[in-house]
């Protein structure tokens, strides 16, 4: 197969719990014609998210799952090779719902253009792209972090967690990171310069030990990535008035229908304060925004990042596992 033939990666079924490499074929279509008002993009990163189980689950969630036998959705950057739309010239770069395919014809109306004089493809699909501006909107506007408060972050390391750890930490707060390992929690102090860093995979203290220590406290704005056993936690450390904003729930997309909710929500009633959820849908017409504070704190070096690329298309199956183990160091891209 020479390295121009089309390749798709395409759903075979709804796996139950995090899918092996059997929910998936691989295929060689030819690239349809365009028609008009389409582009063709050459798809030269492809965003791996924990989100995407939720496509592949056959529930509703803020998208329609993906039927078996489609193309798998997903975020991808490339530039513009062809074109019958007047929005975009052949070597645009261009970003949208390409999914995980080599070539993609889409229509121009679906795709924005990313400026690589700015900043390079890898970071339009992680900290200037759609994992940075959660963070940066879930921590804003529904977290509003205060030079008094203590943040709590889970996934801390990972694309989302890492932006919205450092908004905290640009806003005054003391901002404790949570992730798996001492090499991550390393990365949050010394790296990212997070005030404390907890690992919820230590076996010498659990995790309400760890909690307390980090925290001593309590904790005013919670951003939760991962839900389950640290949410529960974390609500028993809550003070007064707390936010908590739940941005996502990872540690229970394996069983995404049957995900039970908090133990311990009394607590928020006895504390008068609130969980609120959100998705990147509710922020899209804000976008410009974002980008202009994100981009001048990455020009600035103020805001860190890092990026961690798989190569090789037929690596999908084994790149969105490494998610839910934790074996990404940052934003998990591939590049096919
Ligand atoms: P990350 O880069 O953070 O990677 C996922 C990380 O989750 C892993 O590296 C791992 O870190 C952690 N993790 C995996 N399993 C568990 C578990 N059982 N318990 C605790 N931590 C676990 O991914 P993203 O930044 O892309 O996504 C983070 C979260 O944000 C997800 O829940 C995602 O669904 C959500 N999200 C929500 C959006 C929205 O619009 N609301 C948009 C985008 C993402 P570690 O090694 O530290 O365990």
């Amino acid at each position: 197969m020479s390295d121009s033939t089309p390749t798709q990666i395409r759903l075979d079924h709804y796996p139950t719990g995090i899918p092996g490499d059997d929910a998936w074929n691989i295929t060689h279509d030819p690239t349809p014609e365009l028609v008009d008002g389409q582009v063709e993009v050459d798809v030269q990163l492809i965003s791996i998210d924990p989100g995407m189980k939720g496509w592949i689950t056959p529930m509703r969630s803020y998208m329609p799952p993906i039927e078996p036998g489609d193309v798998m959705r997903s975020f991808s950057i490339g530039p513009v090779t062809r074109t019958a739309s007047d929005r975009f010239q052949v070597g645009d770069v261009v970003t949208g719902f390409l999914g995980v395919q080599t070539t993609a014809v889409v229509d121009a109306r679906a795709v924005r253009p990313c400026d690589v004089s700015v900043a390079p493809m890898e970071l339009h699909l992680g900290v200037l792209g759609m994992t940075g501006f959660t963070g940066y909107f879930g921590m804003l506007d529904i977290g509003r972090p205060e030079a008094s408060h203590t943040v709590v972050v889970s996934a801390a390391s990972g694309a989302v967690g890492s932006v919205a750890a450092q908004v905290a930490k640009r806003c005054g707060a003391r901002v404790v990171g949570i992730a798996g390992g001492p090499d991550k929690c390393a990365y949050l102090v010394d790296d990212l310069g997070l005030d404390a860093a907890v690992d919820y995979k230590s076996t010498e203290r659990s995790i309400a030990d760890e909690l307390a220590a980090a925290t001593p406290n309590g904790i005013d704005v919670y951003f939760d990535n991962v839900g389950g056993e640290i949410l529960e936690a974390v609500l028993q450390r809550i003070n007064d008035h707390a936010r908590i904003v739940l941005c996502g729930g990872i540690s229970g997309y394996d069983d995404m229908a049957g995900a039970a909710g908090p133990a311990g929500y009394m607590k928020l009633v006895t504390t008068s304060s609130s969980m609120q959820g959100f998705t990147m849908k509710d922020y899209f017409h804000r976008i410009p925004e974002a980008f202009a504070d994100l981009s001048g704190w990455v020009a600035d070096g103020s805001l860190r990042h890092r990026e961690h690329i798989v190569d090789g298309i037929e690596r999908f199956p084994e790149a969105l596992r490494m998610l839910f183990t934790g074996r990404n160091h940052g934003k998990l891209l591939l590049r096919p």
